[in-house]
């Protein structure tokens, strides 16, 4: 019989768990404390979760104690590759057969693991492969946590072309809305940056979150003390157009999500990235980047040759169905000029993974 889906929760993990929630596991399993500390650095820094690798942990318990701390959270379904198996997207089925996907990509001077934060999402934007389905559900923190550490034992046993390598970024672009899981989204970001045995010690400044502008979430975000990079999902410089784009822009427009990225921007000292999605005649006028540019030049003026903002240009991936696609090279060309004229600066993302539907926004995860 199908399991109904979205009742019970996903199974508590190490990575779900604070200080004070260790130690009572330890206590819970009869063990002392630093047991979780062992398991702790086997699963975060080794990237091991294989307990006969465990030889430190008494043989006898062993099976027990990983069972408990570290049970199995994500079923790889399927495994694509492109780029040379350089990007590699994985289907992953969670305990109650939701399916989510991530996407690693190795670069020469960095690798980049694409996560989802929700099985599905509930933004409805119309020329997202994810937004057509729903929201299904939440990701539990270790959930999220475990397509990182995935990646990472990856990278770390050669398995990508490359030899065994490092990974160093981690990008909230998969499916879902991070801004609207937040605790758990929060606390995967903790167990990223956290250091060894508590976390995997990355940098917070490697870690983008990506929005589609929950003003109120990203508020809390600046104050959460987190230097992670914001991606504000924009898409388009007018309430009119982007209502249509990004349908939450009708609860905060343009103007608060923008003004809300550059409160960030200002309180963080970070940059924060405007994303944005060049559709053939939908959103890539000139005039459109024209406006573009000013909206955003409205803020960080004050600020000395400061640039708070940098516009990342993504070529649409068609998705099933839709009728938008990409921009014309000429319109694409004029629309960086104009805004690099204007003085922001701007890059076009390249589509790694577009043959494997691994590409921003077409991740749809059919079994
Ligand atoms: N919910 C978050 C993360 C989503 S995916 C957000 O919206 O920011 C990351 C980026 O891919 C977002 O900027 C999203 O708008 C973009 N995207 C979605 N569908 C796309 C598509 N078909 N082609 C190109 N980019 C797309």
């Amino acid at each position: 019989m199908e399991q109904p889906r979205g009742r019970a929760k996903p199974p508590r993990h190490l990575a779900d768990l604070s200080a004070e929630e260790r130690t009572a596991a330890a206590e819970a399993l009869g063990e002392p404390a630093y047991r979780v500390k062992q398991v702790a650095t086997h699963y975060y820094s080794r990237l091991v979760r294989d307990p006969a690798e465990m030889t430190d942990l008494p043989a006898a318990s062993r099976d027990r104690i990983v069972a408990d701390l570290l049970p199995s959270l994500l079923d790889p379904v399927r495994t694509l590759e492109a780029d040379g198996g350089t990007t590699r997207k994985t289907l992953w089925r969670l305990f109650d057969g939701a399916l989510v996907e991530s996407v690693l990509m190795r670069y020469p001077d960095r690798a980049t693991i694409c996560v989802s934060s929700q099985a599905g999402c509930g933004m409805a934007c119309p020329f997202c492969a994810t937004g057509q389905g729903g929201l299904e559900r939440n990701m539990s923190t270790a959930e999220i946590v475990d397509q990182v550490v995935d990646a990472a034992g990856t990278m770390a046993r050669g398995d990508i072309p490359g030899g065994p390598g490092r990974l160093s970024n981690v990008v909230f672009m998969g499916m879902g809305e991070p801004m609207a899981n937040y605790k758990a989204v929060i606390g995967s970001v903790r167990r990223m940056v956290s250091k060894a045995p508590d976390g995997l010690g990355m940098s917070a400044r490697n870690i983008t979150v990506s929005t589609v502008g929950l003003v109120p979430r990203m508020r809390q975000l600046t104050d959460e003390g987190i230097p992670v990079t914001l991606a504000l999902s924009l898409h388009a410089p007018d309430d009119e157009l982007r209502n249509e784009l990004v349908p939450i822009n009708t609860r905060w427009s343009v103007h608060e999500a923008v003004e809300a990225a550059w409160d960030y921007a200002r309180t963080t000292k970070r940059r924060v990235s405007i994303e944005y999605a060049m559709m053939k005649d939908i959103n890539d006028q000139a005039w459109r980047a024209d406006l573009l540019a000013d909206v955003l030049r409205q803020h960080g003026g004050g600020v000395d040759g400061w640039g708070w903002v940098h516009v990342n240009l993504i070529p649409l991936n068609p998705t099933p169905g839709s009728t938008w696609t990409a921009s014309r090279p000429e319109d694409e060309r004029e629309f960086v000029r104009r805004l690099l004229a204007k003085g922001i600066p701007t890059t076009v993302r390249d589509t790694r993974g577009s043959d494997i539907d691994g590409a921003c926004g077409q991740l749809a995860a059919a079994p």
